[in-house]
């Protein structure tokens, strides 16, 4: 415990001060004391700063959380032509993120042994501008991997139902599902799903062309109702937990907030994209928008919303899935299926939820607090409270700006938002307490790679550096 001396923290080396600081209690205005990169106190906003300490003072910028985006596609080693980690961490943290999970697959190797985990690290460790931790993957034939992963420090496991793009990470039948979620479950793991039914996707039309209509019937909605349906009875049947990954279609919302009342521990996400593009605007032609399960109509759009301010939905993340640009030419049966948008989560999520009537309050719970808690980081990440790293989003909510894919970090200029003004600029991103990016540009590269809490805020790193006293 720190002693207090007339009313301050000793040794405070960092106080942030705005006017909109968002807190778990609500919005306020705020003085944050930072000691060794973590919060020590959310004090009155006109806290005397102490001797030797430096003040930032946001002014009336919003002092966010840092986002924790837990469903990021780096693809490095192995596809570092689509993305790596340097260019995703140099967009995560010009856009407001601060801890950034890696998903197993489009790597190679797949993140599906301890041994490529080590190479995945071992190629992450001196390129992260934020911090950094690793989804492990199921696939067929792996079982004995799951648990040496899960000891080594991954998240969680990802599986596909459907085929997943890539031939070296096939997905899960049903009996290598039950054998998988069987041995997570016997973990304490958890197991994080991209639930689309393959036989709904082979019974649907598969015309491929330039015609997004034919796209969406191609991904029907009904893939993903099955199989989530399934994935609940499962979890119910193993006493598993399991998330439902980039969660499209509304129409599995009841049944999955049915099952949680039911006490079946299953949590749901969805992305910027479902939230904020609509079927109805996407171009014919227009692959920057081909993503699996796709973008669907306006009136699902709105019912993802519902299932957010219903709180049924626990987080909002990217599934940033860059590929080359030329992988995106053809039509929408040929080109690479996947987002870019990991620098523009925090503005596309924030224009459409504030003119839905949402709050910054309500941001920070969907894309910052909300994946903390599903990746088990809750009590270190994704809160502006005492005792947690200090990471901070500071943005200007009221101001616009139209995005220029050149602009952005991530490696290969294409997004399905250029062109688009969204309100929102992200001015300075803060790690443990130092500036890692302002107004667009990354400074400092100060990322840490992390594992799952094991032993509360042990990072990786930490175990090999003296904890400053
Ligand atoms: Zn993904």
């Amino acid at each position: 415990m720190l002693k207090r001396r007339g009313g301050q923290v000793p040794g405070v080396q960092l106080v942030m001060r705005s006017t909109r600081v968002v807190t778990p209690e609500g919005t306020r205005a705020a003085s944050v004391s930072v000691r060794d990169g973590r919060i020590t106190e959310v004090g009155p906003y006109d806290a005397r700063v102490p001797d030797g300490a430096e003040l930032a003072d946001a002014g009336e910028d919003a002092v966010l959380p840092g986002l924790v985006d837990t469903h990021v596609h780096v693809n490095d080693p192995g596809r570092t032509e689509w993305e790596g980690f340097s260019t995703a961490t140099r967009a995560a943290a010009a856009g407001g993120i601060t801890t950034l999970l890696d998903m197993p697959l489009n790597s190679l190797p797949p993140t599906t042994t301890v041994a490529h985990l080590r190479t995945k690290q071992d190629t992450a460790r001196a390129q992260v501008h934020v911090d950094t931790g690793f989804w492990g993957g199921a696939i067929p034939g792996n079982v004995a991997d799951l648990r040496p992963l899960h000891e080594a420090g991954v998240f969680g496991f990802k599986c596909f139902l459907s085929p997943s793009g890539v031939e070296e990470f096939p997905e899960l039948g049903p009996a290598a599902l039950e054998s998988a979620l069987t041995e997570i479950a016997g973990l304490g793991g958890l197991l994080i799903v991209h639930a689309e039914d393959p036989s709904h996707l082979a019974a649907a039309p598969q015309k491929g062309g330039p015609a997004y209509a034919d796209f969406l019937a191609s991904r029907p909605r009904a893939a993903e109702n099955d199989a989530i349906a399934r994935l609940i009875d499962l979890a119910r049947k193993l006493d598993a937990r399991v998330h439902v990954l980039h969660l499209s279609s509304g129409d599995a919302l009841p049944a999955i907030a049915r099952a949680r009342r039911e006490g079946v521990a299953i949590t749901v996400e969805t992305c910027p994209h479902f939230l904020t593009l609509s079927a109805e605007e996407v171009p014919d032609g227009a692959t920057e928008f081909k993503c699996c399960p796709p973008i669907r109509e306006r009136a699902n759009q709105d019912a993802l919303w519902q299932g957010l301010a219903d709180g049924d939905i626990d987080c909002v993340v990217s599934d940033h899935s860059p590929c080359t640009a030329e992988l995106k030419d053809g039509d929408f049966g040929t080109a690479w299926g996947g987002i870019s948008s990991l620098q523009l989560g925090l503005p596309a999520v924030w224009t459409a939820a504030r003119s839905r009537g949402h709050t910054l309050d309500d941001v920070a719970r969907w894309m910052s607090s909300g994946p903390a808690r599903l990746a088990g980081l809750d009590g270190r990440k994704g809160a502006v409270a005492p005792g947690h790293d200090a990471d901070f989003a500071v943005l200007a909510p009221e101001e616009s700006f139209t995005v220029d894919p050149v602009r952005l970090h991530h490696r290969n200029p294409v997004t399905a938002y250029a062109g688009s003004t969204l309100h929102g600029v992200v001015r300075a991103t803060w790690l443990r307490g130092q500036r890692i990016a302002e107004d667009g540009r990354p400074l400092r590269q100060c990322g840490r790679l992390i594992e799952r809490n094991q032993h509360a805020g042990r990072t990786e790193t930490q175990r090999t550096e003296r904890p400053t006293a």
